[in-house]
């Protein structure tokens, strides 16, 4: 047995949802923020386009709630569409309250535009408006008193007591393992990536909430809509960096080896159709023409404005000598962005009383079948918010042991961790990503067993997070598989070609 050290509220994740939620429940409560690696480290450090909210003159929320729907094809839960699109403007509000600088037009906030969006109204900073948002909740985290963060702590179980979730397990750098309670514990690991080869993901995308809630029994949904970014760089020395949807929006077109603007051949949006439909048009052309790559051709704009719109791309693209005011930029599709998750209403609660779930590891159902670009930071804030405004507003007090059994982890040797997440990798680039077939599905969902087992097999190591994370890789990947077999028709971002 170990102490149970106590707050009231437990965090697992330091993103916009994780970090939102602290915020936002810090004045009832005390607040414990279990991170795993840095602070910044998150997937809402990277976004580049911004944040949808219909905050522009010729906009409202209907508008954004029909864009939403249409993107997610009617598979959203339309409560939880209809309860974003509301409350988008004040979760703006909000950042700026807190200090986010946003970029303007004199008084006005400067709205860009992005595909599947009818009117202006991504809110951004530059081509950097993750790193802004992240730099905004941190010092805002920072300066409240309630919250104490954990660093370098990686969460490896929920505690159940009753069928309730009453805190969590981690261990923390320097200190080894701890427990924690608390009368609510926040799951907002954010995505899972890294269960392909090719993402945009950072290295801590590697489904740990998918694989926290599996083993504690929640109900996860819809991981088979998986979200692939058309355009990330395809360069030996940076790989996957994201080509935001706002170079497009800005007029970028897509050309093949010929230099042909392919789109023509595959929507009548062009360049601007939802992202699946461009991903599968880039898949395509580079099928048709043997190629690694198509290229994204944004030469039409004055260099001054690609530099002040596109200030990290530019800057980046230009240490590898691709200068994008002449060149084409060569891009590919690579993972993006996880629809569905753990299933939640739209207070985030999930299916085991005691435990919420905000972010991209969360399946709220505004999604649906496919998410509509810069709607996600928008639903962790939203979701996170809901879920503190439930939790203050009811009486949830529970009675905490003061110690409990440390719940059982297995590491295996790193080496053998290495080797089991690179076939994973392989095997779902191959055949569960943008196009897949009967077969390919079948192949994956026995390899995916095979792996299991190897895991199981090998001997134990000392505590290292690689392995558990695989661990974790392996859990949510078995639910991509088993989801994308299961579904008989080709739907938003599931797109099978045996089903034509
Ligand atoms: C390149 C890129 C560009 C994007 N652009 C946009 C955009 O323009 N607009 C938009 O709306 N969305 C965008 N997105 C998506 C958006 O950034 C994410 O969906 C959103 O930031 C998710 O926030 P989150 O808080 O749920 O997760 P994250 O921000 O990923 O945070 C997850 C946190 O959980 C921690 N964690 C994970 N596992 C554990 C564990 N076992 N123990 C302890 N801590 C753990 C991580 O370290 C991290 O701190 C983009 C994503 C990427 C990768």
């Amino acid at each position: 047995m170990i102490p149970l050290e106590k707050f009231d509220y437990i965090v697992v994740g330091s993103g916009l949802a994780g970090l939102s939620f602290a915020l936002s429940i810090a004045d009832h409560g005390k607040v414990c923020v279990i991170t795993k690696a840095e602070i910044t480290d998150s997937n809402t450090q990277w976004a580049q386009g911004g944040i949808a909210a219909a905050v522009g003159e010729s906009d409202d929320w209907h508008l954004h709630e029909t864009d939403t729907l249409v993107a997610g094809a009617g598979l959203n839960d339309q409560e939880a569409v209809r309860f974003l699109v509301q409350n988008a403007p004040s979760a703006v509000e909000w950042l700026i309250s807190l200090g986010a600088n946003f970029d303007h037009n004199g008084e006005e906030l400067s709205l860009g535009k992005e595909g599947g969006h009818s009117r202006h109204r991504i809110v951004k900073h530059a081509d950097k408006t993750g790193w802004e948002v992240e730099r905004t909740v941190v010092e805002a985290v920072h300066n409240h008193p309630n919250i104490s963060v954990f660093e370098r702590s990686f969460v490896t179980s929920l505690l159940l007591q009753g069928g309730r979730c009453i805190g969590v397990a981690a261990h923390v750098d320097g200190l080894g393992f701890r427990c924690f309670g608390a009368q609510a514990v926040m799951l907002a690991t954010g995505g899972c990536g890294r269960v392909y080869q090719h993402t945009t993901n950072p290295r801590v995308a590697t489904g740990d909430g998918i694989g926290l809630a599996h083993e504690a029994g929640a109900e996860i949904l819809e991981m088979e809509f998986m979200q692939f970014h058309p355009t990330t760089l395809y360069h030996p020395q940076m790989r996957s960096f994201l080509i935001t949807e706002a170079v497009r929006g800005h007029g970028g077109t897509l050309r093949n080896h010929l230099g042909r603007r392919f789109m023509y051949d595959y929507d009548e949006r062009l360049e601007l159709a939802p992202r699946d439909i461009v991903a599968r048009a880039i898949e395509s052309e580079m099928r048709k023409q043997s190629t690694w790559c198509v290229y994204l051709d944004i030469t039409h704009l004055p260099s001054q404005e690609i530099q002040s719109e596109f200030p990290t791309i530019y800057e980046k693209l230009k240490s590898i000598d691709l200068e994008i005011d002449r060149d084409w930029i060569p891009v590919v599709p690579a993972q993006h962005y996880s629809c569905g998750g753990v299933k939640t209403d739209i207070h985030g609660q999930t299916s085991i009383p005691g435990l919420f779930a905000a972010g991209e590891v969360a399946r709220t159902g505004v999604h649906g079948a496919n998410r509509l670009a810069s709607n996600s930071l928008l639903e962790a804030m939203v979701f996170a918010k809901s879920a503190s405004e439930k939790l203050t507003a009811e009486d949830n007090k529970v009675e905490l042991p003061e110690a409990i059994d440390l719940p059982a982890w297995k590491c295996i040797p790193e080496a053998d961790s290495v080797r089991i997440r690179r076939s994973l990798q392989n095997i779902m680039m191959k055949e569960a990503a943008i196009v897949r077939t009967n077969d390919g599905l079948l192949k994956a969902q026995k390899e995916i067993e095979k792996l299991f087992k190897e895991y199981e097999r090998l001997p134990r190591a000392p505590f290292s997070t690689h392995p558990l994370e695989t661990w974790n890789l392996l859990i949510a990947a078995k639910y991509v598989v088993n989801g994308a077999i299961k579904r008989t028709e080709n739907i938003g971002l599931h797109y099978n070609s045996d089903l034509l």
